[in-house]
């Protein structure tokens, strides 16, 4: 399957099936909004579900938090983001297409005479790379005037940053402790693109922690294999999995150091999360520009410090594409081709497909009885339309991992058959040990 296709058949798959749609379809389309169909919505909770689970839940040196998108304009201003939030552009002033000023296709230097455009390939059309402000930028309150201009929040950090003292002082945390958030960022990316994998709005999934300085190395490695191991225990195949340590002109100025876990989609590696150590310099920052003491005081050893900080930060829907890709594959099945979206169970957005073989002999009764019971445990999805293999296919494209079919033999001996996704090998069970016998499969 070239890698192109393999983006176009998901794209599709993904709207067929109701995992992802183009915002405002009827209306022609959204540029780079996406909105989660049934599907979908169900797969993207589960991740972070599972992020939320492993970062607050299992823990207890993290605490949850939920800020607000909109909040104090200083915010970006000690952030850097007002004057620094600035990708550097370049435009051709020949076909009118605008480029990051590192974007690796330009071939010479903009604004020189040998620079190239990536897209018309005239030569010498490119401007000097120029500063361009990513936020999203809205009014608070009804008078359009300066005073009342809010951001959107690009990034959910910063929302941590400014709570770090109420958490820490409501929690009774101490440093080392981590403040975990997923929430909604908007950027007005200049090249969104590649389906979900650079939208200007978009989810992420940020926790910062707090630790000693000096400690931070030692944490930071700690955080990047920790994470490194979350994201192959989505299921994601090893050899698409790897770390990129940013170079020193990738790295931003106020970093000591920083990894990318990075992917290989059909498009090429890419960043699916970020493990920075980000230094004392955003406390410091929110310290400087709030006048408020943001500083620790380490009772037992009787000092007081600002924490460093060490940042894992993941995209939701970036993460979920990645999900999607990976679990992707075509097989030849007698003849057919047979759709697959081989998700971990615990990401399936269904757990099991419940069918009746035929609509007679008492089958429907007994499969809409089984349905019932399982329900309330974990999304089970009912299906007695076409012949059995359709129904099958239809739930190996959902990436349903188990499909529970009731036939003459469940009337007489009240064993189903559970067919499983991937091997398509069929167990018969007893209907009483059923939601044991699933729980345990999905290991639930
Ligand atoms: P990129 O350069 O790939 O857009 P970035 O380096 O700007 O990413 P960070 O600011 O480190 O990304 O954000 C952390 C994570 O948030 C990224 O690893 C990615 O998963 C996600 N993310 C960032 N920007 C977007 C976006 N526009 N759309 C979807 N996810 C995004």
């Amino acid at each position: 399957m070239a890698d192109t296709t393999l983006m176009d058949k998901l794209v599709s798959l993904c709207k067929r099936r109701g995992f992802v749609f183009q915002s405002s379809e009827i209306y022609g389309g959204l540029g780079s909004v996406w909105d989660y169909g049934p599907l979908g919505a169900a797969l993207k909770k589960n991740l972070k579900d599972r992020w939320w689970h492993a970062m607050v839940q299992a823990r207890d040196d993290i605490e949850g938090l939920d800020a607000a998108i909109l909040m104090h304009p200083k915010v970006w201003e000690a952030s850097g983001h007002v004057a620094g939030f600035t990708d550097p552009l370049v435009d051709c002033k020949h076909c009118k297409n605008r480029f990051r000023a590192d974007d690796p296709r330009i071939k010479g230097t903009p604004g020189q005479p040998d620079a190239q455009c990536p897209v018309c390939g005239s030569r010498g059309t490119l401007t000097e790379p120029r500063l361009f402000n990513l936020m999203f930028k809205t009014f608070m309150g009804p008078v359009e005037d300066q005073a009342a201009i809010v951001y959107l929040r690009p990034e959910t950090a910063q929302g941590i940053y400014v709570n770090y003292l109420n958490v820490l002082n409501s929690s009774r945390q101490k440093v080392p402790f981590g403040i975990a958030q997923i929430g909604k960022a908007f950027r007005n990316e200049i090249t969104p693109g590649n389906f979900i994998f650079r939208t200007r709005e978009f989810e992420q999934m940020e926790m910062q922690f707090f630790v000693k300085p000096g400690t931070d190395v030692e944490w930071f490695e700690r955080w990047r294999a920790w994470r490194m191991e979350w994201c192959q225990g989505l299921g994601l195949t090893p050899a698409k999995l790897r770390f990129h340590q940013h170079g020193p002109d990738e790295l931003a100025h106020y970093a000591k150091d920083a990894f990318d876990i990075q992917y290989e989609f059909p498009f090429g590696w890419q960043e699916i999360e970020g493990v920075h150590n980000r230094t004392d310099f955003d406390l410091g920052r929110h310290q400087q520009y709030s006048g408020k003491k943001l500083e620790y005081f380490d009772q037992a050893a009787n000092e007081r410090y600002l924490p460093y900080i060490v940042e894992t930060s993941a995209g939701a829907d970036r993460v979920t594409l990645t999900v999607m890709v990976d679990a992707y594959r075509e097989e030849s099945v007698e003849g057919e081709t047979r759709v697959v979206l081989g998700f971990h169970p615990a990401l399936a957005p269904i757990k099991a497909g419940v069918f009746p073989l035929v609509k007679k002999e008492g089958m429907p009764e007994l499969a809409t009885e089984v349905y019932q019971a399982l329900k309330p445990r974990f999304p089970v999805f009912y299906d007695d339309s076409g012949a059995i293999g359709r129904r099958y296919r239809r739930m190996d494209e959902a990436g349903t991992p188990f499909c529970v079919t009731i036939d003459g033999e469940t009337v007489a001996n009240r064993t189903v058959t559970v067919r499983h996704r991937d091997s398509m090998k069929q167990d018969r069970v007893a209907l009483d040990q059923l939601e044991a016998y699933l729980r345990d499969q999905l290991a639930l």
